[in-house]
């Protein structure tokens, strides 16, 4: 059987991050601790977002974000329900779809890739 060598991120994937206005802060300002909800949440959500909106590589982290369907957190200026909005993954923005799957009629079997991601991500 014939391997190939496994592939390893480049540094200019991420070379990004380099000048990111969160570098160095603690993730905890950015991703929520188990259980948070409410006021609190949306606090910190908003500190966050402020953060993101000052900084120089904006784009480039909500383009990745997007790209790797990044699950928790505040990224890009964006919150996990804007991406997943944005993305057409969010339960309250999907319309069934006639192999939906799920009894609510939510069209969760109809969700397709997204390959529209630098579109989202134009400002
Ligand atoms: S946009 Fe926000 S989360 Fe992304 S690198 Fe900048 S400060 Fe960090």
């Amino acid at each position: 059987m014939q391997t190939r060598p496994m592939r390893s991120p480049t540094i200019e994937a991420w070379q990004w991050q380099v000048a990111a206005s969160c570098r160095g802060m603690p993730s905890a300002f950015f991703f929520h601790p188990w259980g948070e909800r409410g006021p609190e949440r949306i606090e910190r959500v908003r500190q966050a977002k402020d953060v993101c909106a000052g900084c120089p590589v904006i784009d480039e982290c909500r383009r990745h974000a997007l790209q790797a369907r990044e699950m928790y957190g505040v990224w890009g200026g964006l919150s996990e329900d804007e991406r997943l909005i944005l993305l057409g993954l969010h339960r309250r923005h999907r319309t069934p779809g006639p192999d939906s799957t799920e009894p609510d009629g939510s069209g969760a079997g109809s969700v397709q890739p997204v390959d529209h991601v630098d579109e989202l991500t134009k400002r």
